[in-house]
């Protein structure tokens, strides 16, 4: 297939990933998205977005996205629905394959891969994935609509997961391996004020029981060592995420949790051209409005990069 040239390449569709679009296409660089597996990225998968200024009555997470890619075509981004699934980033300019086979060339690159869901890693979640086994309330919960279902994890997404089944469910179980919560004091309020929902503290879960489908989960305390086998229909796990950075890992300088290292104060990575913005570069803050921040930048670093290359040519 024949290579295709582009000046800025967004590889992702989050937030960080369509304000970096914006801003691009914006300063007339004619940027190029490449929106991944997820369209829309993890804002798809949750409920009411109520954090984001802007949205004083809140907003519906797919919603959202939707306005934000609306917003970014509006300014001349070309959106495509395809995975980046190999770099070279040995030479400039830049070479990525678009779903395997489709070669592009960029002059800059802005990596918006975002962070996916982690599992606990037992053998039987393995098994039992999309039958029962899922890490995302809001795009399967439904199927669950009055049967029982246990929730792993005890931060903001655990609660944020809990609640919403609470309304579809007639009891919610949340399995917290600490004594309390990692979540924030009104995510906390909120799940403890529902009588449906009941933590199980001290509590991990150690196999999910079921052939065919999920038919319960055997949970351990961790305290006392004791094991109990709760008969429930769905598994949701929110434990957290995991950055998407595999295909990126022979050439961008990783931490030791696999986020990208970025220069302080910068969206920079260690290859010259190629930019981070959004979950992708931050395990700390994680919020879809300081994605939009880093993205913002990731387009004027991208930005005043190609402006000092087109200026070292015409020297
Ligand atoms: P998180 O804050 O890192 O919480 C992960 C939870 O999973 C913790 O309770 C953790 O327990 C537990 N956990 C981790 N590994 C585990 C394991 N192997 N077995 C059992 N439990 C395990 O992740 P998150 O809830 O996905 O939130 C990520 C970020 O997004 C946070 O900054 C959060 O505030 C934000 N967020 C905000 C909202 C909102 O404002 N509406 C919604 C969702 C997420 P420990 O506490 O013991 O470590």
């Amino acid at each position: 297939m024949e290579e295709e040239k582009v000046k800025v390449l967004i590889i992702g569709s989050g937030p960080a990933g369509y304000t970096a679009a914006i801003y691009a296409a914006r300063a007339g660089l004619n940027p190029v998205l490449y929106t991944g597996g997820e369209p829309g990225g993890q804002l798809t998968t949750t409920t009411e977005v109520e954090n984001f200024p802007g949205y004083p009555d809140g907003i519906d997470g797919p919603a959202m996205m939707m306005e934000l890619q609306r917003q970014a075509e509006r300014f001349g981004t070309v959106v495509r629905f395809g995975m980046v699934t190999a770099v070279d980033f040995s030479s400039y300019p830049l070479k990525v394959t678009v779903d395997e086979k489709h070669p592009v060339v960029a002059e800059a690159i802005i990596i918006s891969t975002g962070a996916s869901a982690r599992y606990l890693g037992l053998p039987s979640e393995a098994r039992l994935l999309n039958k029962g086994v899922s890490a995302c309330a809001v795009c399967d919960g439904y199927f669950y609509k009055g049967k029982e279902v246990v929730v792993v994890g005890g931060g903001d997404s655990a609660a944020e997961e809990a609640s919403y089944l609470s309304k579809l469910c007639p009891k919610v179980y949340m399995l917290v391996r600490r004594d309390e919560l990692r979540a924030s004091k009104i995510m906390q309020q909120r799940v403890m004020g529902k009588d449906n929902i009941e933590i199980l503290w001290n509590s991990e879960a150690e196999e999910v029981l079921g052939e065919e489908e999920v038919e319960g989960v055997r949970i351990v305390n961790n305290k006392t060592g004791e094991k109990k086998d709760i008969p429930v229909k769905g598994y949701f796990v929110a434990i957290g995420h995991k950055p998407n950075t595999e295909i990126f890992k022979d050439y961008i300088d990783l931490d030791e949790t696999g986020y990208i290292k970025i220069q302080p104060g910068s969206t920079k990575t260690n290859v010259e051209g190629v930019f981070a913005a959004g979950d992708v570069a931050d395990k700390h803050y994680r919020q879809a409005v300081t994605a939009a921040g880093t993205g913002c930048m990731s387009a004027l670093d991208a930005e005043k990069f190609l402006a000092e290359k087109e200026a070292e040519l015409i020297n």
